[in-house]
């Protein structure tokens, strides 16, 4: 009996002890989260301090994880137009910009709203952006949050000069790169309908295309017919790819290209963006031919066209190098899918088809 109660004594000890020990390690882990918290919080008053006096010097708010104010750009005929997140207890944002020759940042707008049209740029040329929200002095001395930076060329084109959109699927992959190169030397834009699985792997290569103006779509991630995919699975398909395309350029795809260009009702419906096939195929997948890659874009373009070709394939990249300077010559405007509309007058709507704008 007795050694019965002793038994019992020693669980309800070791149970309270064990019971002691979790209260104090959450203690502990609650104390050392908050002063993690205060020395951020030092850290940023230090660094918006600093960047306030003297603007040349580039704040410390890195990437989108860190920024406290989320900054995405769209080109359009009259411009570019920044959207930014708004900022509690903002006074006004502060639009900071900079040309690539440029070492400082020129103030361009003070506004109170969350949305700005910059109209004072100029074709080919490559600015990048800064936002501040302006904040009202407090005992922490932060006086300013700021946004990441981006960085994008503008191209002015001419609406009533003829126009064609050069459209890649399935990359990007190790020819994107080159090809990239050859559109920025002539002022021309493409359209990217890039796979999520791809843009894990070629990071640097979609940040490029959106800097130089390209437009990115999407894909899918996997590459795989949409209609066969239970409404859940087509929604994952299209935000898994949105969510790793919005780290790298601040927003999701533009544009859906479904693969095959296999599309039904539940397709239409769960993509919730304009959907883009074509009306040129260059059947480059089937021939990896660079003479008759060349030869049916050549043979076939007109004005309003999409063309289909595929970044993947090395005799596609090398048909591109001579094909860009070629349309240029022949008078054609090499721009996005969203360029082509908006300078023709259409108000792309999502889950609508659009195959060409003849
Ligand atoms: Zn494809």
């Amino acid at each position: 009996m007795k050694e019965v109660i002793k038994k019992i004594n020693f669980k309800v000890l070791s149970v309270s002890f064990a019971v002691f020990l979790l209260i104090a390690l959450l203690c502990i882990s609650i104390f050392s989260e908050d002063k993690t918290d205060q020395s951020l919080a030092k850290k940023v008053s230090v660094s918006a301090m600093a960047v306030s006096d003297d603007y040349s010097e580039s704040s410390d708010v890195k990437g989108f994880t860190d920024s406290k104010i989320k900054l995405s750009l769209k080109s359009s005929i009259n411009g570019f137009t920044l959207e930014y997140t708004a900022v509690q207890n903002s006074t006004n944002y502060e639009v900071y910009r900079k040309t690539e020759s440029e070492t400082e940042y020129t103030l361009v707008a003070s506004t109170d709203k969350t949305e700005y049209l910059d109209e004072t740029v100029k074709s080919g040329e490559t600015y990048v952006y800064e936002v501040k929200a302006v904040l009202n002095q407090d005992e922490s001395h932060i006086n300013g949050v700021y946004s990441n930076k981006v960085e994008k060329k503008f191209v002015k084109f001419d609406k009533n000069k003829k126009m064609v959109a050069l459209t890649f699927d399935d990359g990007p992959d190790k020819y994107t790169s080159a090809i990239l190169k050859c559109l920025d030397k002539y002022d021309a834009h493409a359209t990217f309908f890039v796979l999520g699985s791809q843009v894990k792997k070629f990071k640097s290569d979609v940040k490029n295309a959106y800097s130089i103006g390209c437009e990115i779509g999407s894909h899918t991630y996997d590459h795989i017919n949409l209609t066969l995919l239970s409404k859940k699975g087509i929604k994952k398909q299209i935000n898994k790819t949105d969510d790793l395309l919005e780290d790298i350029i601040g927003h999701g795809a533009t544009l859906v290209r479904p693969p095959y260009g296999y599309v039904n009702s539940n397709v239409k419906k769960l993509v919730n963006k304009p959907i883009i096939t074509w009306n040129v195929d260059t059947r480059d997948w089937q021939t990896k031919s660079e003479k008759s890659t060349y030869k049916n874009v050549m043979k076939e373009v007109s004005d309003g066209d999409i063309i289909l070709m595929h970044d993947i394939h090395e005799p596609t990249k090398n048909a591109v190098l001579k094909i860009i300077p070629e349309l240029k010559k022949q008078g054609y405007q090499i721009v996005t899918v969203s360029e082509m509309a908006e300078y023709k007058g259409i108000t792309l709507k999502n889950g609508k088809v659009y195959r060409e704008f003849n």
